[in-house]
Order: structure tokens, then C-alpha cells, then sequence
């Protein structure tokens, strides 16, 4: 699966909207690489996997939180490519009842039964874990390993990304992503022309991710972030989302997922409705997957009585 190139389809979309302003929407269908290591997160591993397997390393070491998308992938990765993985996950509570994190966390579950070893560790420790002093004390735990950031950002993770376009996605005006850590809109940039716009959709609040972005990406200019549909921040969400996550899988049968591409599509909509686009603009949106996520994120919503998101 890491040696072989992926193309996934571009499935175009019918929406009314699109009929009346006069625009071509298609979803770039990375979701379907694999249900665990999805979409994005696939890309980003393919090079460094590979790499830790030129440097001899038997181990990955990576940090997420409990529901990340990046953690399971790197599970599942790992195990299909023969490497260990750790797992260092913000939450010490989480490791007080270890038999019931993982009987009420789908995600947590998924990477251990793929073999992941777990170090739970506080939001405190969590926040410096890029120290030196943090990842020694981790080398003298764990032993050597090969350590890939919090979402797998890095060089080679973005050159992975690179490869989600083909040559012919050179037609569409417009690419859309989501942006959690900036690595895949940073490979999308490169790989995109510089007559075609790159709009990154944040899934988070603040604005530091163009500066995260801008040493990936070499002085190109076609890209630019819409700062406007993070709605409140890192998996927080409304009953608008999930409404409009719910009512897109019912007319294309696209299942988006809420922390990610529901709140890029969302903002697509949304920019349509407002003439953002020209007519006859086409755009494609990737659909970075993260499916995964949604049976913990509805555990929440149930927990505060809200609606849920149907699959
Ligand atoms: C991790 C993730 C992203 C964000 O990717 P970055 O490279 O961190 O910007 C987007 N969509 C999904 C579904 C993800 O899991």
C-alpha cells in the first residue's frame, strides 16, 4: 500500500445550488484510500514510513488526542507496514480506567487493537511535548524511535500530499481543503498551477497556520486561507453543521465528517450562496477523510442531548 501511487476519483456533486450560480463542484474521494489510515493522513505517513524503514527504525512514535484521525492512522500504518508505534496521548485520566477508555473510545480501540502502545500524559506535559527535555525522557522510556509530530507534519509529509492532484486536476479553478496543521494544503499548493487558487479552510481557531504553511510552500502565491468556519474552534460545532453534514449525505451520499470536511463544505456552500465563486468557476474539494471520528464525536453530542450525525 506505502510503494503503490493512489488515484481516487473525483465524484461530481448535484446540489440546487450549484444549478443556479452556474458552478461544477466534484469531491476528490480520498476517504476512500482506507477506512483507518484516511485520506490525508495516508499521504502524510506514505514517505515517512518509508523513511523509517531506510533508517533501520523498528518504532514510530507519535502524540495526538484521544479521537485523532492521525493517531489510528499511524496504528494501522504501522502494524501494515511491520513497525511498532507508540502513542502519546494528552489525558492522564484516560489511563486511570484503561479497560474502559478503550470499551467507550472507538478511536483509542482501534489503535490499540492494531497494536499501539499508549503513554497517557497531562495536558501539561502534552503542551511541551516538543522539548528536548520531553522527547529525552521519552528515548529513555521507549528506546530509539522515529518520531512523527502531532498530525504528522513534516517535509515528507507534505511531499506526500503532493500526489493527491493529478495532472488533469489542473483544469479546476478552485481546490479546496481543510486545514488542521497545514501540511496537506502545503502539498496541494506545490502541486497545484499558479493560474489555480488553493483555499484552505482552518478546522481551528487563531492565526498562526499561515505561518506554519508558508516554509512548506516556497514563495507560491495561489492559496489563501477563509479563516470564517472554524465554528468556535478545534471539534466544536452547532446544530448548523451537523444539520448540513446530515442533509449533504442525503442528497450525495458523501459522508462528511464534522471536525474537517464538514465545516470545508460548509464554508463551499456557504462562499457559492455568497458569489464568492464566478460563474462557471469548477471547483474540487478533497475529501481528507476522518470518518473514523464521527461514532466519538456522536457519543458526545448524545451525552448533551443533541442531534446526531447519521451514517
Ligand atoms: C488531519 C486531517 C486534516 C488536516 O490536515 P493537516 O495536514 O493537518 O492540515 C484534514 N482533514 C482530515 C479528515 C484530517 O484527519
Amino acid at each position: 500500500m506505502f510503494n503503490s501511487p493512489i488515484e481516487t476519483e473525483n465524484q461530481e456533486v448535484h446540489l440546487s445550488i450549484l444549478k443556479d450560480k452556474n458552478i461544477r463542484l466534484f469531491v476528490k474521494r480520498e476517504d476512500t484510500i482506507h477506512p483507518f489510515v484516511s485520506g490525508n493522513k495516508f499521504r502524510k505517513l506514505k514517505y515517512n514510513i518509508q523513511e523509517a524503514q531506510q533508517l533501520k527504525q523498528d518504532t514510530i512514535l507519535t502524540f495526538g488526542g484521544a479521537y485523532s484521525n492521525h493517531i489510528v492512522a499511524v496504528a494501522v500504518a504501522g502494524k501494515m507496514a511491520g513497525l511498532k508505534t507508540i502513542g502519546i496521548i494528552r489525558g492522564e485520566e484516560l489511563a486511570k480506567e484503561f479497560d474502559k477508555t478503550i470499551a467507550t473510545n472507538a478511536t483509542l480501540r482501534e489503535a490499540h487493537k492494531n497494536g499501539m502502545k499508549f503513554l497517557f500524559v497531562t495536558r501539561e506535559a502534552y503542551r511541551n511535548k516538543t522539548t528536548s527535555s520531553f522527547v529525552t525522557s521519552l528515548e529513555l522510556k521507549f528506546g530509539d524511535f522515529y518520531l512523527i509530530p502531532e498530525g504528522g507534519t513534516n517535509e515528507l509529509a507534505v511531499k506526500g500530499c503532493e500526489e493527491i492532484l493529478t495532472k488533469d486536476d489542473a483544469k479546476f479553478d478552485h481546490i479546496c481543503v481543510a486545514v488542521g496543521t497545514g501540511g496537506t494544503i502545503s502539498g496541494l499548493i506545490n502541486a497545484a498551477t499558479n493560474t489555480q487558487k488553493v483555499l484552505g479552510f482552518p478546522a481551528l481557531k487563531g492565526d498562526f497556520l499561515s505561518k506554519e504553511i508558508k516554509p512548506f510552500v516556497k514563495g507560491k502565491e495561489n492559496w489563501k486561507l477563509i479563516p470564517a468556519y472554524h465554528f468556535g474552534g478545534y471539534a466544536k460545532s452547532n446544530s448548523d453543521l451537523i444539520a448540513f453534514i446530515n442533509q449533504f449525505k442525503e442528497e450525495t451520499n458523501i459522508q462528511l465528517d464534522p471536525i474537517y470536511t464538514g465545516k470545508m463544505m460548509f464554508g463551499i456552500v456557504d462562499l457559492i450562496k455568497k458569489n464568492y465563486f464566478s460563474e462557471n468557476s469548477t471547483i474540487l474539494a478533497i475529501h481528507t477523510g476522518g470518518i473514523q471520528g464521527i461514532e466519538g464525536f456522536n457519543e458526545r453530542l448524545a451525552k448533551k442531548n443533541k442531534k446526531l450525525i447519521t451514517v
